[in-house]
């Protein structure tokens, strides 16, 4: 019996397995009617609890906007499903997702803002009055709208990736990846990110094996030479993952299978201590989509330099907007831009 207290003491994602069943809170829940049941008129609606939204909370409640904020189906956002974070400034020894989530909850609540549990369940944008459904029942009128719904990493579906929850799987490279060093993992994946996340680990651990599904890379060109020259990344063409295994709910190793479907479908066993997904991400959007521009993937597009959508008053900030970055710092960064463009929007509309 192996056993690795090292990564089940220091794998950040032990906490919550509920994040290996992503929310959906892309989907519409179906009613049997959209009639608002209680109208309100607010200044400024932030929609969303993640470091993004408290942080826009923080400046909008102290430029007086008298925030109110939706939660959402995850409050404190994506890292309430981790333990250990390491490179959020100011906490010098680490914090524990859950507990810095409730320090920004804290710090907006002082400033006055109104957290309330619910979910923005639709969207209309078409007026100077920005209509908000919260879950399907109350209207909210907005002056301004802070989006700052999040995204949601995409998995594989498999079983032994809620096992091993917290035991070596990860889809966070660069939360993660520390605490791998020396040591052998996988990255599953063929895009831009799954090359990035594998370039990142390259660099720490003694191996790594991209796990990818077809020949060819969905990688651009240069990211594609990248991974392809160097040394320490082995490249698995036309392999996916059927399993893991591993012992006490820590990965020790990946079932694939070669040729999947294919003459000469072939099971190959690959020994590593982190299983990486790279497969995408899918931003919070949809129900804003009717009216906001998004790029292919769906993450709201902001004005360079900004955090203005296409439409008047209505801002975008973290995850929903970021398909590089991706982290809580950024994401506190731009919820603050956001409360500042709306306290600016609504001062040069007002005056
Ligand atoms: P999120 O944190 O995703 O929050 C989105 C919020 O929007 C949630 O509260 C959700 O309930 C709400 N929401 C969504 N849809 C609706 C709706 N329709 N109505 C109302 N509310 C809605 N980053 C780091 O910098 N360091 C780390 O160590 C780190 N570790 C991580 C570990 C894991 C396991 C994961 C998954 C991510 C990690 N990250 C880390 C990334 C970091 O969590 C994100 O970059 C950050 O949380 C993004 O913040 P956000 O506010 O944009 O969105
Ligand atoms: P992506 O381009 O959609 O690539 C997803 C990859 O995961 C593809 O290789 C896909 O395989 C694979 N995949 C999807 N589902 C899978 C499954 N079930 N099993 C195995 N493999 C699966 O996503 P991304 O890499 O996150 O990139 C998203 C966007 O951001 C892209 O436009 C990308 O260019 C951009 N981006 C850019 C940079 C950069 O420029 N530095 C960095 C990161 C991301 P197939 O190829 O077979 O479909």
């Amino acid at each position: 019996m192996r056993l690795k207290p090292e990564l089940l003491y220091f794998c950040k994602s032990k906490i919550n397995t509920d994040m290996f069943k992503p929310l959906d809170i892309n989907e519409k829940k179906e009613t049997s009617s959209t009639e608002p049941v209680d109208v309100e008129r607010v200044k400024c609606l932030i929609i969303g609890s993640g470091p993004a939204g408290y942080t826009a909370a923080v400046y909008a409640a102290r430029a007086n906007l008298n925030p109110v904020m939706y939660e959402g189906l995850q409050p404190g956002g994506q890292l309430t499903t981790t333990t250990e974070v390491e490179n959020y400034p100011g906490y010098p020894e680490g914090v524990t997702g859950p507990v810095m989530m409730e320090d920004f909850k804290k710090q907006a609540e002082r400033f006055g803002t109104d957290v309330r549990w619910g979910m923005a369940t639709k969207a209309d944008f078409s007026g100077d009055i920005h209509k908000v459904w919260i879950d399907d029942k109350k209207l909210i009128e907005a002056e301004s709208v802070i989006i700052a719904t999040g995204a949601t990493a995409k998995y594989l579906g498999l079983e032994d990736e809620k096992k091993y929850a917290g035991g070596g799987v990860s889809a966070c490279a660069t939360c993660d990846g520390f605490f791998y060093r020396g040591k052998d993992v996988a990255v599953v994946g063929g895009g831009d990110t799954a090359a990035e996340e594998a370039m990142y680990l390259a660099g720490l651990c003694n191996k790594v094996y991209l796990i990818v599904r077809r020949d060819v890379l969905r990688a651009s060109r240069v990211m594609a030479d990248r991974v392809k020259n160097t040394k320490n990344i082995e490249i698995l063409w036309k392999h996916q993952t059927k399993g893991l295994f591993g012992d006490n709910g820590v990965v020790e190793g990946a079932t694939l299978l070669k040729n999947k479907g294919e003459e000469g479908e072939e099971e190959v066993k690959i020994k590593i201590d982190g299983f990486f997904l790279a497969i995408g991400h899918k931003p919070n959007s949809d129900i804003f989509k009717d009216f906001l521009e998004t790029d292919t993937v769906g993450y709201i597009k902001t004005i360079p330099g900004t955090s203005k959508t296409t439409i008047p008053g209505v801002f975008a900030c973290g995850d929903v907007q970021d398909s590089i970055y991706r982290q809580a710092v950024t994401a506190a960064g731009s919820g603050c831009m956001a409360a500042i463009d709306a306290e600016r929007y609504l001062s040069e509309k007002n005056s």
